[in-house]
């Protein structure tokens, strides 16, 4: 046969979160290996267990959910969601300005799809959740990242975002809470973001699907419902506040000034009709879930794993020379920083690499989260307490000799 290449659509991608890290992680495993998995968000996989409401509607509902629904979703979800919009203070949202999705994931893709062109710029936080960059770069635009600054808390910095913003600018992507960093921003940063948006006349992607997982007592403000005036897209799903990464069930609210995009909207129903509809099964999951919100606060509170996870894993690093870390106050994840100078590191994806192979323990590099510099590494700390104070000690013993080639 003819040799079969990928598309050249894939040479600009980045994605590196993919690659040889998980390739090799993947290799010892299947020569038996315990390989213990630091790098995904998955709590599924950590032995974390859906709310039974959860389970009850995805079960009772399978008959009912044979066909295909509305191309936007079940109205039973979107009612629900539209309902979950006004609580947070969105307002105007109808349920044809919501569809749901097989996850975020599918969403963000299909907004990039509908709305880059060839040089169209749009700006995404660094570092970011890769998707946005790889989804934004297939669909042809141009990636223009802005400095989350760790000084401030992984705060977007919001003169380089103004410094970054050009005449092809078409949208601004905020991530809060965040990944990779766990940081949560207040009303004041928000505010900031919408003043921008509003002066050069900008859209806001709002990815906000950990608003409901947030500890020390924080609560979450949409960023819509700080710009009415604004267009606005508001990402949630329930992988994580409800753990049902497998279900996939996302959604999206278009909320604000809808008549400045009624072709980018037609664009959407467009791409929205085209994959027919999201699975049906899991779209029984969103209204139980958002009537029962708080289903999983009690990992969140002192004595709840994440909360107990996050003290462990801090704990664990402020024993380990050359690291240091903001505290993260959302999510599970953190993004610790290491003295690269000292480890001599230059590719933080061989530093993540030489440890896996050393000490069978996965973690993702910071650039593949598109930050700049190869002195960051993101844990997920989903796994038990133990399980993260032996990976930590590994980490530990690793840097005692470790210095890059
Ligand atoms: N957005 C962020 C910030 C994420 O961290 C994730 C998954 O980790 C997603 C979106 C995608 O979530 P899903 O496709 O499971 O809804």
């Amino acid at each position: 046969m003819k040799e079969i290449s990928k598309s050249k659509k894939l040479s600009n991608v980045a994605y590196d979160v993919r690659g040889p890290v998980l390739d090799a992680a993947n290799a010892m495993e299947a020569q038996g290996k315990k390989i213990m998995k630091l790098n995904i968000g998955n709590p599924g996989a950590f032995k974390f267990e859906a709310p039974d409401c959860i389970l009850d509607a995805i079960s009772s509902n399978l008959v009912a959910s044979e066909a295909y629904c509305d191309s936007k979703g079940l109205l039973s979800a979107r009612e629900a969601i539209a309902a979950y919009n006004k609580k947070k203070g969105i307002e105007g949202v109808t349920v044809n300005d919501i569809y749901t999705g097989n996850g975020v994931s599918e969403l963000i893709s299909l907004c990039m799809l509908a709305l880059l062109d060839t040089g169209d710029e749009i700006l995404i936080p660094s570092p970011d959740y890769p998707l946005w960059t790889g989804a934004s770069s297939l669909a042809g635009g141009t990636v223009v990242h802005y400095i989350c600054d760790e000084k401030s808390g992984w705060m977007p910095d919001i003169a380089d975002m103004r410094k970054r913003i050009t005449p092809k600018t078409k949208a601004i992507v905020v991530i809060n809470p965040n990944n990779p960093t766990g940081a949560f921003y207040d009303v004041d940063v928000l505010q900031q973001i919408v003043d921008l948006a509003r002066e050069f006349s900008l859209m806001i992607f709002a990815d906000e699907i950990y608003d409901r997982l947030l500890m020390d007592g924080k609560t979450h403000t949409s960023i819509a419902a700080l710009a009415p005036d604004l267009f606005v897209v508001t990402f949630n799903g329930l992988s994580k506040s409800h753990l049902i990464c497998g279900y996939r069930a996302g959604w999206m609210s278009l909320s604000g000034n809808k008549d400045c995009a009624k072709s980018y909207i037609e664009g959407l129903n467009t791409l929205s009709s085209m994959r027919l509809c999201a699975n049906v099964p899991a779209q029984q999951t969103i209204k139980p879930a958002l009537d029962n919100l708080h289903a999983t606060d009690y990992l969140l509170q002192p004595g709840g794993r994440i909360y107990e996870q996050r003290k462990a894993i801090c704990e664990a690093l402020d024993k380990i020379d050359c690291i240091s870390y903001v505290k993260p106050q959302a999510a599970f994840y953190i993004f610790p920083k290491i003295d690269a100078k000292r480890f001599n590191i230059t590719s933080d994806e061989q530093f993540a690499l030489d440890f896996l192979r050393e000490k069978q323990v996965l973690l993702v590099h910071g650039t593949g989260f598109h930050w700049p510099e190869p002195d960051h590494f993101r844990i997920v700390y989903l796994p038990e307490v133990n399980a993260l104070y032996e990976s930590m000690q590994k980490l530990d013993d690793f840097l005692k000799t470790y210095r890059q080639a």
